[in-house]
């Protein structure tokens, strides 16, 4: 049966594709060998080290951010080395399992979930080794099963104050193009990005951007690898080209998506994701939820998850707004199935596209019986007038 209206997709990724990206992307295939290739080649791997703000190589895959994972591991190591993890959430974990899977030795540490990293205690474990034996410490930036996102510059303190030779690697893929990200100001030596959230293009494209210090160890590493394998990609991409047939009418998106980013300028980009967070967080309280997140210096900008009152159905809840209202919200995952439920806030997305959604989310509780408060679209409604940016007046010549 036809629904009227746009669906609202407000899960925190994939995340609604601006129209300009959906008409780029809607361009005839061309030859990946031909000179107007090589220009738009280079013209997206330029643009990308501006998103990553760093000067180094960014390599593009195509493939789901999963993709990038890999490539991040099996170019950095050997069977056998340690690498310390941070258990932030689902996607740690996901990132963990698939370190035990390609024969590195992970020391996950456990975390609650409702914080972000606790870059001292990465310290700890980095002093404790003196021998140097673990070879990467592999953090998320902004864990998307929880709306928590953690302090990468202070992560970057630890390692340095531990004097560890340590690799830092970063998923930022909830996070780039969303919340403040700084490759080389960080020293990060491997980033881990995807299209489909904040960068608003859809899923099939994953990235590494890489510093030197990852390059020289990919030298070295050994673990088995092909498709990803970094040195074939960074040789074909100094002239713009790609080893093998690249994504190419979702470079083209890119192009257009990187433009776009630009001209609204990237830290406006990360003041509008934070505002809307905050406003989100407002409308969370005023129902007389909680915001699963606990430590105010972690919260995220481009999602926020919610904890569900004990014996009521986050699913449930989810499913009612589905039905009724035509929107989508992110599902708990793992430990948090049926417990919470993520509001999306990524990607191409304006104040009234955020109380469209608080307004879904308050009549999906009325009709649920959930208990709740009224008035948190008006306390987020509230919180976007008050902190609206004043357009300068226009005054006559
Ligand atoms: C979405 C996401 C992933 C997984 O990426 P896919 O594109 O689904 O492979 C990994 N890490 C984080 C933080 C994510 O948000």
């Amino acid at each position: 049966m036809r629904k009227a209206g746009r669906h609202f997709l407000q899960i925190p990724g994939p995340t609604n594709v601006p129209d300009r990206v959906l008409r780029a992307i809607d361009n005839p295939t061309m030859d990946h060998r031909s000179p107007e290739f090589g220009r738009l080649g280079r013209r997206v791997l330029e643009g990308m080290q501006r998103v990553f703000r760093c000067a180094g190589p960014v390599v593009i895959f195509p493939a789901s951010g999963t993709g990038a994972w890999e490539a991040a591991l099996v170019n950095t190591l050997s069977p056998g080395d340690q690498v310390l993890m941070y258990e932030t959430g689902h996607f740690a974990q996901l990132w963990h399992k698939m370190a035990l899977r390609l024969g590195v030795e992970p020391t996950f540490i456990e975390g609650d979930w409702r914080h972000g990293v606790d870059a001292a205690r990465i310290e700890e474990r980095l002093r404790a080794d003196k021998s140097h034996a673990i070879k990467a410490v592999c953090v998320v930036h902004n864990e998307t099963s929880t709306g928590v996102a953690s302090r990468i510059d202070r992560v970057r303190q630890a390692i340095d104050a531990a004097g560890h030779p340590a690799l830092l690697m970063v998923d930022t893929i909830s996070s780039l193009a969303s919340i403040d990200y700084r490759h080389d100001a960080w020293g990060v030596d491997v980033t881990v990005g995807g299209s489909q959230k904040g960068l608003m293009l859809p899923p099939g494209l994953s990235f590494n951007a890489l510093s030197t210090k990852a390059i020289e160890a990919s030298k070295s590493a050994k673990l088995t690898r092909s498709f990803w394998h970094w040195e074939e990609m960074i040789a074909a991409n100094q002239t713009g080209y790609f080893p093998y047939t690249p994504a190419t009418n979702l470079l083209y998106g890119l192009a257009e998506a990187i433009d776009m980013l630009e001209n609204e300028g990237l830290d406006a980009v990360f003041d509008r994701h934070a505002r809307h967070g905050a406003a989100a967080r407002k409308a969370v309280e005023a129902w007389g939820l909680e915001v699963f997140c606990t430590n105010e210096e972690h919260y995220s900008g481009s999602l926020t998850a919610v904890l569900m009152p004990e014996g009521h159905s986050a699913d449930g809840l989810r499913r009612t707004i589905h039905e009724t209202f035509d929107m989508s919200l992110g599902n708990g995952l793992s430990k948090l199935a049926d417990r919470v439920f993520r509001i999306g806030h990524l990607g191409d997305f304006n104040d009234l596209m955020l109380l469209g959604t608080l307004s879904g989310i308050e009549m999906g509780l009325q009709l649920r019986g959930v208990p709740h408060h009224k008035g948190g679209v008006q306390a987020a409604l509230d919180h976007l007038a008050q902190t609206a940016a004043k357009q300068p007046e226009v005054r006559a010549a």
